[in-house]
């Protein structure tokens, strides 16, 4: 086993570009600048650039035709020309500003770096504190206040440029549906996608049990949708899938879709998760981890919105990864007042789900 070395993707650029160009509560007001200097501002308090084990790494430096690998160049050159415009909205969901194409083009480049890290030993995990997020981007659009989708442009990095082709692990926990990077692996038997969050059973939606993936991919796109309103333990409920699972898929890389969006706090998600979740979270991947692969897992920023909350949950994060114990802080007690368990619903949906998935798996 490496040495414990955790790599940490930053750039200045991330805290001060791409500005949403409407106030709040407009939901694209929420995916601001702030987000990271919110988090570098608390780790820099609580001393973790002080600790041995963690090194600061900027963004790889990538020119125009890795994004190629993962986008159209007609989506490509429309997010560039808008930018030299100046900006715009391209849907009520995503916004573009003058310097919106170099800071999503850093974003991948973050990505890569963290996940290149972990791949060629330079570190034992990364966590990537980057934006815009990316997994709802699609290879020919922008969606959901994502521009270029960082993990899958990454991945297919790894593949093309590198050629990586062993197993990969994508575990999603952004509130919501990963769509746009479901699609890329959809039919990929080497990466396997395991995304949980929230969804309205009520309407119809991308992101139900019955998205199995297809052709040689059929089994590996895993999506565990949960109701509105799922607390710690509920979270821990969904968890218990994801180990056997991994076990048996024994992937050579994990990457974590990180979104903090499912925080009780969180002005788009409506999930009543507290930072220990992350902790919990990160701790129990760290264990599979290190069993199965050396301990490689890198963390991508996805959504997570709440200014107050969003630093503890990725301290949570890095408290796991250091195997150092974490105090959550003592406002998330008022989080758990109204809490109730909706585990029988759960129940339920990991039914159908196993069901579903029992032709592919063996041990689940
Ligand atoms: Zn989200």
């Amino acid at each position: 086993m490496l040495n414990k070395k955790v790599g940490i993707i930053l750039d200045d650029d991330f805290g001060s570009k791409h500005i949403p160009p409407y106030p709040k509560p407009s939901f694209i007001s929420f995916e601001h600048p702030n987000r990271i200097n919110c988090i570098l501002n608390h780790l820099e308090r609580i001393g973790l650039f002080k600790d041995k084990r963690v090194v600061k790494v900027k963004p790889k430096e990538i020119d125009e035709a890795i994004l190629e690998l993962a986008h159209s160049k007609y989506h490509i050159k429309a997010i560039k020309k808008i930018s030299n415009l100046g900006g715009g909205l391209l849907d009520e969901e995503v916004f573009v500003t003058d310097d919106t194409f170099d800071l999503a083009k850093k974003a991948v480049g973050g990505a890569i770096e963290a996940i290149e890290g972990v791949v060629k030993n330079s570190y034992t995990q990364s966590f990537a504190l980057i934006r815009p997020p990316g997994h709802h981007a699609y290879r020919e659009k922008s969606s959901g206040l994502c521009i270029f989708n960082n993990i899958a442009n990454s991945i297919l990095y790894l593949r093309k440029k590198l050629s990586y082709n062993d197993k990969i692990a994508i575990i999603d926990i952004d509130d919501h549906f990963g769509d746009g990077l479901a699609q890329y692996f959809y039919h990929d038997p080497s990466v396997l996608y395991f995304s949980l969050h929230e969804f309205d059973f009520t309407e119809g939606d991308l992101g139900m049990v019955d998205e199995l993936g297809i052709d040689e991919g059929i089994g590996k796109n895993i999506n565990f949708p949960v109701p509105e309103g799922i607390i710690n333990e509920d979270f821990y409920y969904c968890l218990d899938l994801l180990e056997p699972i991994l076990n048996e898929f024994q992937p050579a890389l994990i990457i974590v879709a990180a979104g903090f969006d499912m925080y009780y706090a969180d002005p788009i998600g409506n999930c009543l998760l507290t930072s220990s979740a992350y902790n919990h979270f990160a701790a129990k991947i760290l264990r599979i981890a290190e069993e199965l692969c050396e301990g490689r897992i890198s963390f991508v920023l996805e959504g997570g919105y709440n200014v107050i909350g969003l630093p503890y949950c990725v301290e949570a994060v890095f408290k796991a990864l250091l195997n150092e114990k974490y105090e959550a802080p003592i406002f998330e007690k008022d989080a758990l007042l109204l809490c109730e368990s909706n585990i029988e619903d759960l129940k339920k949906i990991k039914k159908m789900l196993t069901k579903l998935l029992s032709p592919y798996w063996e041990h689940i």
